[in-house]
């Protein structure tokens, strides 16, 4: 059987990391984040991490050709093609689609499936300018939800947390404006190829995660892990 691949789709702050991390749980395909990645090569102040820096603090996209690399290696590993990956915030542009295209072919994945997460704009800044992120796991929190701030310690891992710097007011600006000049066209893109699933991302967390698994299975074939 072809390798799976599943796309997350949406805008910054519509819950890909959150519901992605439900999504791998519960089907057992590898998690590929590409904001994790980057976030983890500026931290560890790798080569790429100081190429990607200063895009990502201004809330920019890193050139198509960083990223694809990045992508396109993750799915050459023989886990992840025995275990099949759930792509979250890549592809973020038409030419990452075709290159994600090229790519799962050559490799032997089958035609992916994409979920797009529908959340209101007015919602995504909401959200983004409440989030906090545990330094050392990456957990997601909401400060209005969860009650954390910044320097309190993570529940899971007793990290510390923080607030990404692409979180703030003047970037959250900027990643919905480039959302919608280069990412929302993805939609139309895939639509046209009969493989969107929309999913209403809008709500309490549960109601959301419970429809978000019920589409990730119907993408998978009924198969739990
Ligand atoms: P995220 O964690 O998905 O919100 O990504 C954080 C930041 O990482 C983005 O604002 C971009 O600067 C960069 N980034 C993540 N994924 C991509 C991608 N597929 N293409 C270009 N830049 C990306």
């Amino acid at each position: 059987m072809a390798a799976q691949a599943l796309i997350l789709l949406g805008p910054p702050g519509a819950g890909k990391g959150t519901h992605g991390s439900a999504i791998v749980e519960q089907f057992g395909l590898v998690h590929v984040a590409t904001g994790d990645i980057l976030r983890a090569a500026v931290a560890a102040g790798t080569e790429l991490g100081r190429q990607a820096k200063k895009y990502m603090d201004a809330g920019e996209l890193v050139p198509d050709d960083v990223v694809i690399g990045i992508v396109r290696e993750k799915l050459a590993e023989e886990e992840v093609k025995a275990r099949g990956v759930l792509l979250d915030g890549f592809p973020r542009t038409i030419p990452q689609a075709e290159a994600l295209g090229d790519a799962l072919d050559e490799l032997g994945y089958g035609e992916p499936c994409v979920l797009n997460l529908v959340v209101p704009e007015e919602e995504l800044v909401r959200r983004l300018s409440s989030r906090r992120v545990c330094k050392q796991c990456g957990a997601i929190y909401n400060l209005n939800i969860d009650g954390l701030d910044v320097g309190d310690k993570c529940p899971k891992c007793g990290g510390e947390i923080y607030q990404r710097d692409d979180d703030k007011p003047e970037a959250i600006r900027e990643r919905l404006r480039v959302y919608k000049e280069q990412t929302a066209p993805l939609i139309e893109y895939y639509q046209s190829r009969g493989l969107l699933r929309e999913v209403d991302a809008n709500g309490q967390i549960d109601e959301v995660r419970a429809r978000v698994l019920a589409a990730a299975r119907e993408c998978l074939g009924g198969k739990d892990q």
